[in-house]
């Protein structure tokens, strides 16, 4: 039996069909294509910090429990009590810690589409049933078809981005209230987008059994370190730390994310920066003809360009030494670009290319 044959007969079919998460190659290019911060740390922050990492053992496996860092995000956080951190080498790991926990062949997980791509491609290596009910028009929850799909699927866990990732829009309160009263199962509000959004649900967690909030420290500039949080009952996390290995998040990461918190004032400024470079952005894209730009919460915009034109306005602006999302596919994101809000000359250097590759496409 060779290799192939091999790979054949023992990867499971299901793993086999699907594709690797693509990240496209960014060298040379101004990076508006994944929601990072475009701001690093001040310089006299940058040598405080590499002097708190001369401290660390190396040598040493890290706490498992990270209890140091969990402590000080409780406060930071105003973790209600009853409520416990568990944390995650990014949210992305702890949504696949959700799934495997809460997931298998016969049970389903449930999210609103378009939404974030991860609870999807997750669901499906693990082999879990993954039902998305599509938005409205507007990108507002579709309550109806939600109610629908809750009865119908009975859905082990439902994940809702709140501000949702790629629309950028938050859903209405009393909506996710109804789908906390309606899920039989775990809800998750996943709050990656927190720090460029007005509403939270952390202060509600405890009111509802079955809601978890899911944080993120990627999207406020902290990308590279891959932390993330969840947040619930005690009860539900004590089960969820059993699917965690030991150290999963290492020295570096526990000692730099203290190091943050200890000048969250410093993140808070750039976040509202990029809120203020947001308002900008989404006038200028409003003001250019065949753009429709969607109202934003979060730190990127979607918008819509003239029907079919998508992804060649979308090589057009590559070619011009900007990245940005190329979401069209055949649905409700066809025609449909995202662009992150970076720095103002990266924005500048963005509107211009998009006025240059609109100038080109056929009229
Ligand atoms: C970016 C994003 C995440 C992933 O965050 P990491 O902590 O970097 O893994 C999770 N959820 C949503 C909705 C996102 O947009």
């Amino acid at each position: 039996m060779n290799s192939d044959e091999k790979i054949q007969r023992w990867v499971r079919p299901q793993l086999r069909a699907l594709n690797a998460y693509h990240v496209p190659d960014a060298t040379g290019l101004i990076k508006l294509d994944a929601m990072e911060n475009p701001y690093s740390l001040p310089g006299e922050l940058t040598s405080e910090w590499l002097e708190c990492l001369r401290e660390v053992e190396l040598n040493r496996y890290p706490d498992p429990a990270a209890r140091a860092l969990r402590a000080a995000l409780a406060v930071d956080l105003n973790l209600p009590a009853g409520q416990d951190i568990l944390l995650g080498n990014g949210s992305d790991e702890l949504i696949q810690i959700l799934a495997m926990v809460l997931g298998g062949v016969d049970r389903t997980i449930l999210a609103p589409e378009p939404g974030f791509s991860m609870y999807r491609i997750i669901a499906g290596v693990l082999q879990t049933p993954f039902k998305g009910v599509p938005l409205k028009a507007d990108f507002t929850l579709d309550m109806d078809a939600m109610c629908a799909a809750i009865e119908h699927y009975q859905p082990a866990v439902i994940f809702l981005a709140y501000p949702n990732n790629p629309t950028g829009n938050m859903w209405s309160r009393a909506d996710v209230e109804e789908v906390l009263r309606l899920a039989p199962g775990p809800v998750i509000i996943d709050e990656a987008y927190a720090p460029f959004a007005a509403d939270s649900f952390i202060p509600d967690l405890g009111r509802y059994d079955n809601l978890l909030v899911l944080r993120t420290v990627s999207k406020l500039g902290l990308a590279g370190l891959r932390l993330g949080m969840l947040l619930g009952p005690v009860a539900w996390l004590a089960e969820f730390d059993k699917a965690r290995l030991p150290y999963n998040i290492n020295v570096l990461t526990q000692a730099s994310a203290l190091f943050a918190l200890q000048h969250a004032d410093v993140f808070a400024a750039q976040a509202q920066c990029i809120c203020a470079e947001r308002a900008h952005l989404l006038a200028a894209l409003g003001a250019m003809k065949g753009i429709r730009p969607w109202p934003s919460a979060t730190n990127f915009i979607l918008f819509e360009t003239p029907p079919g034109q998508a992804t060649d306005i979308f090589s057009a602006i590559r070619e011009q030494g900007v990245l940005i999302k190329n979401l069209s596919a055949p649905g409700r994101l066809q025609d449909s670009l995202r662009v992150t809000v970076g720095r103002p000359e990266d924005n500048s250097a963005f509107l211009e290319a998009l006025k240059t590759a609109l100038e080109r496409a056929p009229a």
